[in-house]
């Protein structure tokens, strides 16, 4: 099955979800606020999407090719609690990760693409985050690609301490 295909398997199986506007509380299926982008009509708030919505909403349909969705993350401190959070996240978000990298056409423009989910611990940066955007970036320099990248992020992944934060290099 290809990845587009899996969105929008995904994507149907939300679309009658009810979600609420945390600001006007206005409530509606999903797939009335698709309609004007996840932006709430009544008031204007931005409303929360994960990685895959924000890709079948943006990059051209069935144009896009998931890359480095083979690294995972471990517990490499051994940090209490980081296994179980690692599988919940993934749970919650249906990613192995918090941020997904692929090639894809946005408007027919070629481009490398990153996308990070909010609902994967808030979309912190790992290794392996760090090391998905660095190929990515890799890549697109190989291949002569612009990169768009949608960085919702809540920072740095305390779990795994300083090799977090050596990713900001
Ligand atoms: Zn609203």
């Amino acid at each position: 099955m290809g990845i587009m295909n899996l969105f929008g398997l995904l994507k149907k199986k939300a679309e009658n979800e009810e979600i609420t506007c945390k600001k006007c509380e206005r409530t509606a299926k999903r797939s009335e606020f698709y309609k004007t982008d996840m932006v709430c009509p009544d008031c204007g708030t931005y409303l929360r999407m994960g990685a895959k919505e924000r890709i079948s909403l943006v990059v051209d349909e069935g144009e896009f090719t998931e890359h480095f969705s083979d690294l995972k993350s471990e517990n490499i401190l051994g940090f209490p609690e980081y296994d179980d959070k690692l599988e919940k996240s993934k749970k919650a978000s249906g990613l192995e990760e918090g941020v997904v990298c692929g090639v894809g056409k946005i408007g027919g423009n070629d481009c490398a693409i990153f996308v990070m989910d909010s609902n994967f611990m808030m979309g912190s940066m790992g290794s392996v985050v760090g090391e998905k955007i660095t190929r990515l970036f890799e890549l697109a320099t190989e291949e002569g690609l612009p990169v768009v990248g949608f960085t919702t992020s809540g920072g740095a992944r305390m779990q795994e301490g300083i090799i977090s934060l050596m990713q900001m290099a």
